[in-house]
């Protein structure tokens, strides 16, 4: 089995004896990749170091939110400075007030705006909005989409074989799981039957912007299109779930590049600078159904909190005073360029996704048109290719169900390191 240096091997052997598998979110368990994960001593820019002392070349960044990378400085100044007033209130503060602000500013289609605590919580709570607003109970869903672990959207949801109505999860009611209908992505044929034949049970389809949770998987031109004019068509809502796009891919994410207006969109990662928040927003006649003002319940502690919501706008201050969509774009294409240069030299079979600083690599020749093709992949290859890549120091989602992401923090070099190690790599194996 492949693991990491002395400490973190001792290290992860301690965390099993108090954490469920050692980690607090599954994928950070490296089960996907045969092995042990190794213990973060602390982070920088675009670096990892491990307790052991090892350096990596960082392309998860927390899994999406670090686009300016590690410890920017306009964060953790900002962190120190807010946290002085306090750090939790429970009670409106203005901050949170900027933040909705901003959130409907840069992205047209959100009129109002709910702030919470995590991803997950913000699509399970436009679910349930949208189930309140059109009193309907069903909703659609995609093969391979992932919206976080609340009970209606653990379907389907992610790697998971091709099931209908069947929950991911053990502790899921199969009752629940049966109001969520499962179709493949990509497919027009399927969607337009299903609604014909059950269109006024259907309360919304919820959808990834580009569905980045299986791979990274590209949308056929007029997909989204559809999904928008079908919901209309029967009063259903169209929600997006931007949590891993929305704020990396532009200032209007996904909706913004394509020109489509979601009746509501769910938000995460990068809005909170690194710190623990989602939001979920749109029309404002829908989003006025929610609490106090309407019958939909939805609550948080720390929702709104201070420091998370300062951290958030400090991060988007940067993206845009910065030009970052821009530079990230740019430093894809260049990633991009050099990565298929080189598979095509070494006459790798492959298929490579990207969309502006997310990516992914297949190792296939199919064309990835929704999970099932991803699964198709050369899984072997994959494994051998990432612990190839972590011993030379470069950090790759420990899954090849995962999207990779280059922050503001990168800089040519880095990719060009990056690239140069891959090229070793695939000659050793
Ligand atoms: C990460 C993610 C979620 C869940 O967010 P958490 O903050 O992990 O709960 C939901 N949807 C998408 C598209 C995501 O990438």
């Amino acid at each position: 089995m492949n693991v990491q240096g002395p400490l973190s091997q001792k290290m992860f052997a301690a965390a099993k004896q108090v954490i469920p598998g050692g980690v607090n979110s599954p994928v950070r368990a490296f089960r996907n990749v045969g092995g042990e994960p190794f213990f973060v001593r602390r982070a920088a820019g675009s670096r990892i170091e491990d307790i052991d002392g090892k350096h990596y070349i960082d392309y998860i960044g927390s899994w999406g939110p670090n686009i300016l990378g590690h410890a920017p400085v306009a964060i953790t100044n900002t962190i120190h400075e807010v946290a002085k007033s306090g750090i939790s209130f429970g009670i409106p503060n203005l901050f949170e007030v900027e933040m909705a602000r901003t959130i409907c500013e840069w992205v047209p289609s959100v009129e109002k705006v709910r702030m919470c605590n995590s991803g997950t919580e913000a699509t399970m709570s436009a679910i349930r909005l949208a189930r309140g607003f059109t009193k309907r109970d069903c909703i659609v869903k995609f093969d391979g989409c992932y919206h976080g672990h609340s009970d209606s959207l653990l379907v389907a949801a992610g790697s998971g074989a091709l099931t209908h109505g069947e929950p991911d999860s053990a502790g899921v009611p199969r009752s629940f799981a049966e109001k969520t209908i499962v179709l493949p992505y990509n497919d027009p044929e399927v969607l337009e039957s299903l609604f014909a034949s059950r269109g006024e049970e259907i309360a919304a389809i919820i959808v990834e912007s580009y569905p980045a949770n299986a791979g990274l998987v590209l949308p056929r031109a007029g997909y989204l299109d559809l999904l928008s004019s079908i919901t209309k068509k029967y009063g259903a809502l169209l929600i997006f779930d931007e949590v891993m796009t929305g704020f990396r891919l532009g200032q209007a994410g996904v909706q913004g590049l394509e020109s489509l207006t979601p009746d509501l969109s769910c938000f995460g990662k990068v809005i909170g600078g690194g710190l623990p928040v989602g939001a979920f927003g749109g029309r404002a006649d829908v989003m006025d159904f929610l609490a106090p003002l309407g019958p939909v319940y939805q609550a948080g502690t720390l929702s709104g909190n201070p420091l998370a919501m300062a951290a958030g706008l400090a991060q988007l201050r940067e993206l845009k005073n910065r030009s970052g969509f821009a530079r990230l774009d740019s430093l894809g294409a260049h990633f991009e360029q050099g990565l298929r240069q080189l598979l095509t030299e070494k006459g790798v079979p492959h298929r490579f996704n990207r969309a502006g600083s997310m990516f992914c690599l297949f190792f296939t020749e199919r064309e990835i048109v929704n999970v099932s093709d991803v699964m198709k992949q050369d899984l072997g290859f994959f494994k051998k290719f990432f612990w190839g890549c972590l011993d030379k120091g470069i950090y790759l989602a420990p899954s090849p169900y995962e999207t990779g992401f280059i922050s503001l923090a990168h800089t040519e070099a880095d990719l060009d390191d990056t690239l140069t190690v891959f090229g070793e790599v695939l000659a050793e194996i």
